[in-house]
């Protein structure tokens, strides 16, 4: 079978693998479709903060059940990581911090035509089965979309709240869907991509902002009766525009680190303001099954359409062409596989 791995001095490359074997308590799940997002491309390209594994936005049809919850033909969303639900960490509330969390996976990996879920992550939750009529592409935005539930209350948003985004890429983009259907007063965009800046405003932001050329802050004030927006969202992959997001914020307000920074990666902030204007700084690392579950019910009220920011389906042996058109931003948003 094919598989999907980080090459040898960067970029990705398909490789025929060993199909896994199946122990008991463990599924085989046939790849239908998994999303690209930034972190594979950091893994890809940068220096990643995360294992090299590639492709967890992934859903699939079992194949073959050595575990008693699941059937063959079951159509089912994988969540590579989860927590132990024991440890001081899960006690207290911070379920991703769980030891456990970073050192399960999926085997190989989501972008493969056949991929095994070991039964840890079976016996703590990490397999929703999803409706058969639930289509795939949409099915795979699960994962991202739970990122972006913890995310918004991590930041402590609803419904009223005003809101700035910096980088309208493929989670900055599930961001403005997200907050538009849960009620924002206002949500103004900052992106450079033409593209993606086209796509932020057929999505529904309010404002949508080139920050090169026009003045983001100004923006958000003019929204905010000079005040700024109550909580601003970094979703660049890079931490640089963080002063950005700081200053579009209001006094008292939020600002949240989503983007993944790169390892060891640094920017110049102003301590002084953020202290005297008390500005809030959270950060939201990836997601857990209470978000993911919130997910599935969300799609399966039929009133989402996350992949209307799909402008890519690649097959799995073109991997290596999704990944390079996944990291061009002037030339698409979301991509995803489908064998
Ligand atoms: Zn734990
Ligand atoms: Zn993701």
């Amino acid at each position: 079978m094919k598989a999907v791995f980080v090459a040898e001095g960067g970029g990705v490359v398909v490789k025929e693998t060993s199909m896994p074997t199946v122990e008991d308590g463990e599924i085989l799940v046939r790849m239908k479709a998994c999303g690209i997002d930034g972190t594979d491309l950091e893994k890809a390209y940068g220096k990643p903060l995360t294992p090299p594994m590639l492709g967890h936005e992934v859903v699939g049809v079992v194949e073959e059940s050595k575990s008693e919850e699941f059937e063959e033909g079951d159509h089912v969303f994988v969540h590579h990581h989860v927590s132990c639900g024991k440890c001081y960490f899960c006690l207290n509330g911070s379920l991703t911090m769980c030891p456990l969390f970073l050192k399960t996976t999926i085997i190989p990996c989501g972008l493969a035509e056949f991929f095994k879920v070991p039964r840890t992550n079976l016996e703590r939750g990490s397999v929703l089965k999803l409706p058969s009529n639930l289509d795939w592409v949409e099915a795979c935005f699960i994962e991202p979309v739970a990122c972006v539930l913890r995310a918004l209350k991590r930041a402590g948003f609803f419904a009223g709240r005003s809101v700035s985004i910096v980088g309208a890429g493929p989670t900055g983009s599930l961001f403005i869907q997200l907050l538009k259907m849960l009620g924002a007063s206002s949500v103004i965009v900052a992106e450079i991509s033409p593209l993606r800046m086209g796509y932020a405003k057929m999505l529904g932001a309010d404002v949508v902002v080139n920050p090169i050329q026009e003045d983001f802050i100004q923006a958000c004030r003019e929204k905010t009766e000079g005040r700024g927006v109550d909580i601003g969202f970094l979703a660049t992959p890079s931490v640089k525009p963080l002063q950005l997001v700081i200053e579009s914020v209001r006094r008292g307000g939020v600002v949240c680190i989503f983007g993944a920074p790169e390892k060891g990666e640094k920017t110049a902030i102003d301590f002084s303001s953020l202290f005297i204007n008390e500005k809030n700084i959270v950060t939201s690392y990836s997601t857990t099954e209470v978000e993911t579950n919130m997910a599935l019910d969300l799609l399966k009220t039929g009133r989402t359409f996350f992949k209307k920011t799909v402008t890519h389906v690649f097959g799995l042996a073109d991997a290596e062409k999704a990944f390079e058109t996944a990291r061009d931003a002037s030339k698409s948003l979301k991509v995803v596989i489908s064998p």
